[in-house]
């Protein structure tokens, strides 16, 4: 059995449709597979209508959430979320509010970046985003591509888009502790996204993963390609020590990164675990 638990789709930041998706999924030989785009429920009815024999869906999503960081300050996080209810009040509505800020914000990066003289125009960007697709910043790093002012959106992110630069404008994020008690509200079971992605910006301590953990978390995110050894090695301890579960994870965004779906999985007795404490939704199986 070989299980992806993350991978995203055209519903938010990937480049596969849902329907794309569950083939590439499929192609690569997965057993299982979750679509857990940022902050949207949208890409699962195509998902599961284009599932091909044999391939399992893991209808999820990935929460922008923010945390304590456990140094006196505060941090982003990113809060996967499965088989919740996609119909549960509150999540509905945080999902849209949270979209609904994420276009405001990439329109703000995007002027701020005009104003500087770069050509990218913050209303044709947004024109252009499907409908009700999540907008994020790779969006915005595929307009870099098309304008020519880079060659790929890893290099847009090493260079105009990461954190750390100008154009950064932050997003709303929902208070993960929230985020953990809304997910369980709805029946779902969440797992903390790349907790110790050092590359990405600052992470929370370990300490604060044992209180994430007492409000409610089911698990963490341990083999994910921004993790090194010593994250994989420090989160996996730590998983064991909080019993919580531990997922591995590709988080394949498609073109727009350079990680091949399955590029790291996770164990068979960990997704029976996190359908057999789910209520929110089942698995589906594709027949
Ligand atoms: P946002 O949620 O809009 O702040 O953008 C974060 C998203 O950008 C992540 O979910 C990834 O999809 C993508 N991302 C972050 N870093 C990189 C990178 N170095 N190369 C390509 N995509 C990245
Ligand atoms: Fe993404
Ligand atoms: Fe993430
Ligand atoms: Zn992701």
């Amino acid at each position: 059995m070989r299980i992806d638990l993350h991978c995203h789709s055209t519903a938010s930041d990937g480049t596969d449709s849902p329907a794309e998706l569950v083939a590439t999924a499929a192609r690569a030989g997965l057993d299982a597979v979750a679509i857990t785009d940022h902050d949207t429920t949208a890409g699962w009815a195509e998902a599961e209508a284009a599932l091909p024999p044999g391939l399992t869906l893991v209808r999820g999503a990935e929460l922008t959430c923010s945390a304590a960081d456990g140094r006196g300050g505060r941090c982003t996080v990113h809060l996967l979320a499965y088989l919740f209810d996609p119909d549960a009040e509150e999540v509905v509505a945080e999902h849209a509010r949270t979209r609904a800020d994420r276009r405001t914000r990439l329109h703000a990066m995007a002027g701020k970046m005009a104003a500087d003289g770069y050509p990218v125009d913050a209303d044709t960007l947004l024109a252009g985003l499907p409908e009700n697709a999540t907008a994020g910043r790779p969006h915005l790093a595929q307009a870099l591509v098309r304008a020519g002012v880079v060659g790929s959106v890893t290099e847009a992110f090493a260079s105009l888009l990461h954190g750390r630069t100008g154009y950064f404008v932050p997003s709303r994020r929902t208070p993960v502790v929230q985020a953990i008690e809304m997910i369980k509200a709805a029946g779902g079971v969440t797992v903390l996204a790349h907790g110790f992605a050092h590359r990405r910006g600052p992470v929370v301590t370990p300490a604060v993963i044992a209180d994430l953990a007492a409000a409610g978390l089911d698990g963490v995110e341990v083999d994910h390609p921004d993790h090194d050894d010593d994250a994989r090695a420090e989160l996996r301890a730590l998983a064991a020590r909080l019993d919580l579960l531990s997922t591995g994870s590709s988080d394949y965004h498609g073109t727009n990164k350079t990680t091949p779906i399955a590029a790291e999985t996770t164990h068979p007795d960990v997704l029976a675990a996190i359908a057999d404490r789910a209520t929110g939704a089942g698995l589906v199986h594709g027949r």
